[in-house]
């Protein structure tokens, strides 16, 4: 039997160019009939004897020159789709989702509201609800909660708006109780005496169930609608509820920058933004707890708390069942989870009806894989009040492809926009998905990308047997290189130390050399620098750069490190941390995401992988010989 995923994608080599041409062929030539037979009897504007004429010839020769000009300038593109490209988050399409973006790019749809993307808002909701259900929501509309996702360009803007709609959401009894003062009317007791600390501690659920209770309140509206941080503005809303100005974000030392970003962006403040200490890369649970306890103490409420499935620098995925537990039904926050990396590995533990499969079957198929805490946290996803997911990265989708996912879709009442010209607003109006534009922070999106990625999941469910066994190809190439570092550490005996900070979770692995007998970080990081030299991405480069592979690079904050984390660093590269001089432990980084990695690029000899330790084994002699002896 052949390999079951050969077929879905183009190639190292473009080895199914032919079905790649083919599909391709008739899937614009349908899109060209289409077009004929819309109204056939019309006279085509384009007379086709201009087609003749010296003037169309010289125009069409200018326009496909610099066609041409483009496809060669982009031959100095990073061949991402290569298994010797092992960098960024990045690499070979699906072809299912590339051809689809391709044809439908030609019908150009806009999802931001049914009227122009009949097809591909569906399509949209399709993918965000397969997406809901693999990270465990409950996607039945009869029940409370009920999921709901959608597409944004990427995960920067999916994390933009959590906050945005967790601030929303946890504001909201505020602004009722405000209302209710204004109006003498009072929907629910509980506000009554309730003061702001304790309104800013309600579990999300409760303030959703505030909200929908309030539409048997019609003439409470107009006073809410105008006590509501939304119509006030950040200032305002402050002056009337003080302890507002101090509301906090709380997220791991690791997470990605777009948080800061966001919380710029939302008026919130980046020094809002506490950023809690990792142990091995994972945000250190004790020390959040105690983080929140400090907010608590100090009255500064706290408004979401961000988990990452997947850290953008190593892949390492935080305690999610434990950070959940975080909450209290009388000190609540939203709990978003920031899976843009590790969003499609839940797939590994999904059995075809959606259930989660025991870690014990999981085992079986790897070597370290899935450690009990990845396996635990995947289980805790569905405990998120919301999450990011990025299938342009490991959904092997074209850009931009990211996800928002939302546990409770009531919560989008409470961002949504009115515009009357753009929306329709019929009384059939109850599904989330039709007017998209009104609740999602983007206007106009592009229906292609809704297209690629429910193509995606149509051909390869979300499940082990399908989509999961690209992800268990990544993961096995990720144990394959960590495998190997003992036999890494004895070809480079008395040549240099070489570790990976930390255990890999997943399918990132981070390395660290320091050349025999040096003890200072930065000669260590100056040594694993020029390795990174050797495979680095040149943009200003040539062509065709002759390098046998392509990584990146990332260095870890010294800060960010626990004592004993530091101390085990600097025993195992034999470095001098205690005095160190430089900030940060400088790394190799290394995303596996290619499927072809275990795949040997000559016949019978060694895997993709092993050709890479060798060469990074060689460039490490290489240097050691290069650089002068440490005194
Ligand atoms: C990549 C990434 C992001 C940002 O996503 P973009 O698609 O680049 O906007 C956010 N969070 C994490 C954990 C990521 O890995």
């Amino acid at each position: 039997m052949s390999d079951p995923l050969s077929p879905y994608f183009l190639g190292a080599w473009a080895e199914n160019n032919d079905l790649l041409e083919k599909v391709l062929l008739e899937l614009v030539r349908d899109h060209v009939y289409w077009r004929r037979n819309f109204h056939p009897d019309d006279t085509p504007p384009i007379a086709t004897t201009a087609q003749l004429d010296d003037d169309y010839r010289a125009r069409v020769a200018g326009m496909t020159r610099e066609l041409h000009r483009l496809t060669s300038q982009l031959k100095r593109s990073v061949p991402t789709f290569h298994p010797r490209y092992i960098g960024h988050m990045t690499s070979e399409l699906l072809l299912p989702g590339l051809l689809a973006q391709l044809v439908t790019t030609i019908y150009n749809p806009n999802n931001i509201v049914e009227e122009v993307a009949p097809v591909t808002l569906a399509l949209e909701y399709e993918a965000g609800q397969g997406l809901c259900r693999m990270v465990g929501f409950g996607t039945d509309s009869a029940r409370v909660p009920c999921a709901t996702g959608h597409l944004t360009s990427g995960g920067t803007l999916a994390n933009d708006e959590a906050l945005w709609l967790a601030r929303a959401v946890k504001l909201f009894p505020l602004a009722v109780k405000d209302a209710c003062e204004a109006t003498k009317v009072w929907p629910d007791e509980s506000l009554r005496g309730a003061d702001d600390w304790a309104l800013l501690g309600w579990p999300v659920s409760r303030c959703l169930d505030l909200a929908r209770r309030l539409q048997r309140h019609p003439e409470l509206q107009p006073a809410l609608d105008d006590a509501r941080v939304e119509a006030l503005g950040l200032a305002r809303f402050c002056q009337r509820h003080p302890l507002v100005a101090d509301l906090a974000v709380l997220a791991p030392a690791s997470a990605h920058y777009s948080w800061v970003k966001a919380m710029k962006l939302l008026g919130l403040g980046a020094a809002q933004l506490h950023l809690v200490p990792t142990l091995d890369g994972r945000v250190d649970v004790a020390a959040m707890a105690e983080a929140l306890a400090r907010c608590e103490r100090a009255r500064v409420p706290v408004l979401a708390v961000v988990g990452v499935y997947g850290s953008t620098e190593l892949g390492a995925f935080d305690e999610l069942d434990a950070l959940a537990a975080l909450r209290r039904p009388e000190r609540s926050f939203w709990f978003h989870v920031d899976a843009a990396w590790g969003g499609y590995l839940p797939t590994v533990f999904r059995k075809p009806d959606g259930g989660l499969r025991p870690r014990a079957e999981i085992t079986r198929e790897f070597r370290y894989f899935p450690s009990e805490r990845v396996y635990r946290s995947t289980a805790a996803l569905a405990e998120a009040d919301s999450v990011t997911v990025d299938p342009h990265k490991l959904g092997f989708t074209p850009y931009g492809a990211g996800a928002f996912l939302v546990k409770d879709r009531r919560a989008f009442d409470l961002v949504m926009q009115r515009a009357a010209y753009v929306f329709l607003d019929t009384a059939a109006d109850d599904s989330v998905y039709r007017n998209a534009g009104r609740f999602s922070l983007e206007g106009s999106r592009p229906g292609a990308a809704a297209a690629a990625v429910a193509l995606n999941h149509r051909v390869l469910p979300l499940d082990h047997q399908h989509f999961g066994l690209i992800i268990a190809r990544s993961v096995r190439a990720c144990e394959s290189l960590y495998g190997q570092l003992p036999r890494v550490r004895e070809a480079l005996a008395g040549v240099a130390r070489v570790v990976a900070p930390f255990e890999p979770d997943c399918n990132v692995v981070g390395l660290s050399f320091n050349p025999a007998g040096n003890r200072s970080l930065r000669a260590a990081n100056a040594f694993t620098r020029a390795l990174y030299e050797s495979v680095a991405v040149k943009p200003k480069g040539p062509a065709q750069q002759p390098s046998a592979f392509f990584g990146t690079c990332t260095t870890l904050s010294l800060a960010q490190l626990g004592d004993a984390e530091r101390r085990r660093l600097a025993d195992e590269l034999d470095l001098d941390l205690a005095q160190p001089d430089a900030d940060g432990l400088f790394l190799l980084r290394h995303a596996l995401m290619n499927p072809w990695l275990l795949a040997s690029p000559e016949p019978g000899e060694g895997t993709y992988i092993d050709a890479y330790l060798a060469h990074l084994i060689a460039l490490a002699r290489a240097e050691a010989r290069a650089a002068p002896r440490p005194a």
